[in-house]
């Protein structure tokens, strides 16, 4: 494409510390969302390369140096690959602009956020402690924690750097090691970061890194029976094969799926503070979140108010200058835009606003406008399913407790946000909500790297991120020791 070429890595697997070719030698092509225009190459891998991949994770677990390293040397090896990644937070930013489309400004900040997950958990590897649990006389009880042995770890396209930090991090920190399958739509960033493990130091075989197609190489991975436990993030109906592959291997998995979270705003709400997050939560890298705060609850009294302020914003949006200032990009693939574009073709609910696509993004490119609707019937199709794009849905309310029900009332349960400075409401609320996170007055998952996040029901199970996550990547031995 341009002098950006120079960072794009060959297309090649890491398996056992190499950098090599899928056993098929095939490869496929890397769209960029910018222009529409092939600029990369990946390898398209299959169950051959996984069982060496998987394979070479065994080996280092029970064979290599990894099963040598103590807590604080893993963690300080972390630490290190940190570093690396924050001195090239410039060149991964520019790579994931060019390969997941989002503004550099916002790459930029997911490099930041994916050294920060390397930080926290290389600084918490020798941190897990067990416990001495109070039995019988002359009885010593121990709990230890344990690595589960090799794990999966399978990422979508839209946070591909972040994602690598909230899953792999915390399963080296604890001592697994890793069998990763990027994303096909977005994975050079993910494979730059595992160039920059190689060349700090990490052991052959601890992280090993696949490319190519989910229902062939993700497949093969999440049905292996070397994997000891799976870390899914993506879709609720891949998910549902994940969940179905690990039960059939007899281990375990957290899935974090989808969402269709809300954030609700009521009469006495700062709306000076919350109006740009309204915005902002939605039209974060073209809607592509997975909690995205797609449907924004108002109270009705406020409701004009509000949904006039919102279209306002709206139309004041520009998609594609891919300027410093940008806020918003193209979304992943013309797959993608096409299903947007018929979610709100689709939809029989009121528009209020559209933004717009700017003159000078460009050719070829996948741009949607991002689009208002309001004021929705919660029940609809557009505020019940995850579009996955930049569609914002207002939906009025009377009451909290109509608020409740309207934000409980859809398969997902990942985040919820409520703006108000009623006291007492944001402690009861918090409690009613069916959901992993909620935020109070604020908005936002992406950041918190030491907030643990996680869903309910279709948004998955299991918590990453925070120091809980070592606790997903573990699991607990006990010991008991008769010494009368
Ligand atoms: P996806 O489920 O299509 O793909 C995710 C990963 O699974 C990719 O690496 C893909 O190659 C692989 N895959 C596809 N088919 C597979 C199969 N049969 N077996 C094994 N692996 C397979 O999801 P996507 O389109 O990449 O991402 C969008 C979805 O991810 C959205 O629903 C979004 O909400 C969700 N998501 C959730 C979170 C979260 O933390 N909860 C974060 C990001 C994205």
């Amino acid at each position: 494409m341009n002098d950006r070429t120079l960072t794009i890595p060959q297309p090649f697997n890491l398996i056992n510390g190499e950098w090599i070719a899928s056993q098929t030698g095939q490869t496929m092509p890397v769209v960029s969302p910018i222009d529409g225009r092939v600029f990369a190459e990946i390898a398209d891998s299959d169950a051959s390369d996984v069982d060496l991949a998987v394979s070479a994770a065994r080996t280092a677990f029970t064979e290599g140096p990894w099963a040598k390293f103590t807590p604080v040397e893993r963690g300080r090896l972390m630490i290190k690959l940190a570093q690396r990644i924050s001195q090239e937070v410039e060149t991964l930013a520019q790579l994931e602009t060019n390969d997941n489309g989002k503004p550099t400004k916002q790459a930029r900040a997911d490099m930041v956020f994916a050294a920060r997950y390397f930080e926290f958990y290389g600084a918490a590897a020798d941190k897990v402690h067990g416990e001495v649990i109070p039995f019988l006389n002359d009885y010593d009880v121990g709990m230890y924690r344990e690595p589960h042995g090799v794990v999966a770890v399978i990422l979508p396209w839209n946070y591909p750097a972040q994602q690598i930090g909230r899953s792999v991090a915390p399963a080296l920190a604890m001592g697994n090691t890793v069998v990763l399958k990027l994303s096909e739509d977005a994975c050079l960033s993910g494979l730059r970061i595992a160039q920059l493990a190689v060349e700090v130091g990490f052991p052959a075989g601890v992280f090993n890194v696949l490319t190519g197609r989910g229902e062939i190489v993700g497949k093969a991975l999440s049905e292996h029976n070397g994997v000891d436990f799976i870390s899914f993030t993506g879709s609720p109906e891949v998910g549902t094969m994940i969940q179905i592959a690990a039960a059939k291997n007899y281990v375990g998995c957290t899935l974090e799926l989808g969402g269709k979270s809300p954030q609700i705003v009521f009469e006495d709400a700062d709306l000076e503070a919350a109006m740009p997050v309204l915005v902002n939560a939605l039209i974060q890298n073209a809607g592509q979140t997975c909690s995205a705060g797609s449907r924004v609850l108002i109270q009705r009294s406020i409701y004009d108010q509000v949904a006039a302020e919102l279209k306002s914003r709206f139309e004041a949006i520009e998609v594609g200058t891919n300027d410093e200032n940008a806020i918003m990009g193209p979304v992943i693939s013309e797959k993608q835009k096409q299903r947007v574009e018929r979610y709100i073709a689709n939809s029989d609910q009121p528009v209020i606003a559209r933004g717009k696509i700017s003159a000078s993004a460009p050719e070829g490119g996948f741009y949607v406008a991002p689009v208002l609707f309001g004021p929705c019937d919660p029940n609809s199709e557009i505020a019940q399913e995850e579009v996955f794009g930049p569609v914002l849905c207002v939906i009025p309310f009377e009451d909290e407790a109509e608020a409740i029900a309207i934000a409980n009332g859809t398969d997902y349960g990942l985040v919820a946000a409520i703006w108000t400075r009623d006291g007492s409401r944001q402690k009861r609320l918090p409690k009613a909500l069916h959901c992993g996170q909620v935020f109070i007055n604020n908005f936002g998952a992406a950041g918190g790297v030491e907030l643990p996040f996680g869903g309910v029901r279709k948004s998955g199970h299991g918590r990453e991120k925070g120091f809980v996550a070592l606790h997903e990547f573990s699991r607990i031995k006990t010991v008991v020791n008769y010494y009368g």
